[in-house]
């Protein structure tokens, strides 16, 4: 039996950008302002995890085996092999969760998989797309962080190729030059589109 099928839908805030523009700075600046009423969803991922990120907190970090289990067991809304051999998803059970919680759910995630959500939800969702001022800068920041491989780097910068011709079919486009700036810009999208 599907126990969620009487949650109410709630809202959804799409954060979606190439990797390094961002975003995820957004996302974290959004989730400070407590009046917004916002919850992340905690992705699904069978990276490991990098640096400081904690399991459970930044993402639910599985094994490629346990991911596919899940793809099978139908718990995914929408998953993706982002990078060859990196699965990334959002679980049901965290929008859900946060529904019933009612708070509006808001997501860090790739172009690809935003545009997904975006045609799932319609006017229920935000989708913004976070740009980079240029790939040089987009570069930088991406050697600057200084987690990733060589190779790593390059695969991610193929991909914001990509992503960056996309970007129009999102409700926003963010142009992230100067972080504060794009902070508050950030902030007025979704109180405009939550009506606060
Ligand atoms: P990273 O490995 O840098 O944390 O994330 C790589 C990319 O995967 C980022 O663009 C990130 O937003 C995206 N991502 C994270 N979670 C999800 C998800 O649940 N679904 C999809 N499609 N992409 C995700």
């Amino acid at each position: 039996m599907d126990t969620t099928a009487h949650t109410p839908q709630g809202k959804l805030i799409i954060f979606s950008a190439p990797s390094g523009s961002g975003k995820t700075t957004l996302v974290h600046h959004l989730l400070t302002q407590k009046e917004l009423g916002l919850a992340f969803s905690i992705s699904a991922t069978s990276r490991p995890a990098r640096g400081e990120e904690v399991n459970g907190k930044d993402y639910y970090f599985l094994s490629e085996e346990a991911f596919k289990q899940r793809v099978f067991n139908g718990d995914f809304l929408e998953w993706e092999e982002v990078y060859s051999g990196t699965l990334y998803g959002t679980l049901r059970s965290e929008v859900e969760r946060i529904w019933a919680e009612g708070k509006t759910v808001i997501f860090d995630m790739d172009v690809v998989g935003g545009l997904n959500l975006k045609s799932l939800y319609g006017d229920k969702a935000l989708a913004v797309f976070v740009k980079p001022p240029s790939m040089e800068v987009l570069e930088e920041r991406l050697r600057g962080r200084a987690t990733d491989s060589d190779d790593k780097i390059r695969q991610r910068l193929a991909k914001a190729r990509k992503e960056l011709g996309r970007a129009d079919r999102f409700d926003h486009i963010l142009l992230n030059k100067d972080l504060d700036t794009a902070k508050q810009e950030a902030t007025q999208l979704v109180k405009l589109f939550l009506g606060k």
